[in-house]
C-alpha cells in the first residue's frame, strides 16, 4: 500500500473506499491489528513525543483524519489523496459488518452514549451485531479487557480520545482476544447525537475545526497545533527546496 511520510507520521494515502477494504481485510485475517485516524493536533504531538510516534506509525492502517494533514501533505509535495475522517470511515464500515454477520463492541464515552450509539448504528445497518458497550471512564484496564473479552467481538471501536485511546490499544493489544481495534476520538457522541458535526458545507469549505471551536472554546489550546502543524510543514518544504 502506498505511504506517505508527512513530519514523522506514516500515513496510508487510501481513499474512504480503500479504507473500508482495508479494514475489512484485517478483520477477515482475524489477527490483532489497530487502525488510527490522527489529525493535525495528533499529528503534531507526534513530532513532540517520539514513544507516541512509534505507537502511530505502528498501526496496521493510518489515514489523516483532517484537512490540516491533507494540507500539510499538499505543503510538502506529498498529496494525500483525501481526508478519511474516523465517524465516516465508521460509519461506512457498519453495513460490511453487518453483511458479514461480524460482532462489533463499543467502548469509550461518558456512561450510556455507546448504547445510544448502537441503537442509532442498528438504524443506519439493520441487522448490525453490537455484542458490547462500555463506557470510558472505568478505573482499572483489566474490567474493560474481562468485557470485552466475555464479548468475543471481531471489531473494537476505542473512543477514549487522543492519545488516550491509542496508548490503551497498543497497551492492551495482546490481553484482548484478537480483533480489529479502531481509535476514532469522539465518534460514540457523534452516533448518539450528543455532539453534533458540523454542517456539511463547513466540512466541504474544510471549516469543521472553526464549528467545533465555537461550540468548545476549550479545545482552543490544543487548536493552536493545527497552525503550529502547518508552520512545521512550511519549514521543512523549505528545506527540501
Ligand atoms: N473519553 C473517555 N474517557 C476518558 C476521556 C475521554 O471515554 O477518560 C471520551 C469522551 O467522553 C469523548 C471522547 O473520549 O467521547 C473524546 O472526544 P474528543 O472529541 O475530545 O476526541 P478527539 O476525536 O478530538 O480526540
Amino acid at each position: 500500500m502506498d505511504r506517505v511520510n508527512i513530519l514523522g507520521v506514516t500515513f496510508d494515502n487510501v481513499t474512504m473506499e480503500q479504507s473500508v477494504a482495508r479494514v475489512i481485510e484485517l478483520v477477515e485475517s482475524g489477527r490483532t491489528a489497530y487502525v488510527v485516524t490522527p489529525n493535525s493536533e495528533i499529528a503534531y504531538e507526534c513530532m513532540k513525543d517520539s514513544a507516541f510516534c512509534n505507537i502511530i506509525n505502528g498501526a496496521d492502517l493510518t489515514v489523516p483524519d483532517g484537512a490540516g494533514v491533507v494540507l500539510a501533505s499538499k505543503i510538502l509535495g506529498r498529496t494525500l489523496k483525501q481526508k478519511v475522517a474516523g465517524v465516516e470511515l465508521a460509519t461506512a464500515l457498519l453495513p460490511e459488518l453487518s453483511k458479514r454477520k461480524k460482532k462489533l463492541f463499543l467502548f469509550g464515552a461518558k456512561p450510556g452514549v455507546a448504547e445510544k450509539a448502537a441503537e442509532e448504528m442498528k438504524r443506519l445497518a439493520p441487522g448490525l451485531n453490537v455484542c458490547g458497550c462500555m463506557h470510558g471512564y472505568f478505573e482499572t484496564d483489566e474490567e474493560v479487557v474481562t468485557a470485552i473479552n466475555a464479548a468475543a467481538p471481531d471489531v473494537l471501536f476505542v473512543c477514549l480520545g487522543s492519545p488516550k485511546q491509542e496508548l490503551w490499544m497498543s497497551e492492551n493489544a495482546e490481553k484482548i482476544v484478537p480483533c480489529t481495534m479502531l481509535g476514532i476520538g469522539g465518534s460514540l457522541d457523534v452516533f448518539a447525537g450528543v455532539v453534533k458535526r458540523a454542517p456539511d458545507i463547513m466540512v466541504r469549505m474544510n471549516l469543521e475545526w472553526l464549528y467545533r471551536l465555537v461550540k468548545q472554546p476549550s479545545r482552543f489550546g490544543r487548536m493552536l497545533r493545527l497552525p503550529k502543524y502547518l508552520f512545521a510543514a512550511l519549514r521543512e518544504s523549505k528545506k527540501i527546496k
